[in-house]
């Protein structure tokens, strides 16, 4: 049987934390057809639109965006956890589970106008993406989609995105 990008992503139980099954995409990755099939899906969407650059989260995002980039024949553009980007930056804090993470970006990475595509591994309650997005349109950037290889519905992340007006595209839950 055919598989499916599904198939190729393993769940490790009690990881970070007891309770929490995590999606490890690192076995997507590793099999040259699987991260193959999830770029190509990724980007299916976008293919024919005016796409500037992708916006890639840390950190699995810049596997997945770097390669979305490339085919799409895009810049790439970092959005990193605070403390990490060399230059001058603009930064968005948000709400985790306990407590507060910030996230950043070059403050000259992004053009006013530019079209961007967000790529990251997951969406889950969607608090690192709408940091995300909000960097990019601070730099006055049109936020044009949003890919994500895995979406759970149950936390919220694709009512909240779509909710702000954000097209939301995922390959599994
Ligand atoms: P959110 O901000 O709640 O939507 O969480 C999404 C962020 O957390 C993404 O950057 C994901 O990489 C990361 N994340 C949360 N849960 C998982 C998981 O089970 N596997 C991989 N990444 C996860």
């Amino acid at each position: 049987m055919t598989k499916t990008v599904r198939d190729y992503i393993r769940s490790i139980v009690d990881f970070p934390h007891e309770g929490i099954i995590f999606r490890d995409v690192t076995t997507l990755f590793s099999d040259p057809r699987g991260f193959r099939m999830a770029v190509d899906q990724l980007l299916a969407p976008y293919a024919g639109m005016r796409i500037d650059k992708v916006v890639g989260l840390e950190a699995r995002g810049f596997i997945l965006g770097g390669a979305v980039a490339h085919q799409l024949s895009t810049g790439f553009v970092p959005v990193r956890k605070k403390g990490k980007l060399p230059g001058a930056v603009i930064s968005e804090a948000y709400t985790l589970e306990y407590g507060e993470a910030v996230v950043e970006i070059h403050d000259d990475a992004l053009q006013p106008g530019e079209r961007v595509l967000i790529v990251d591994d997951l969406l889950a309650t969607g608090g690192t993406a709408e940091a995300g997005i909000k960097l990019c349109t601070r730099l006055g950037a049109e936020v044009v989609g949003c890919a994500f290889v895995i979406d759970l519905p149950d936390l919220g992340g694709r009512t909240l995105l779509e909710g702000l007006g954000y097209e939301v595209h995922a390959l599994t839950s």
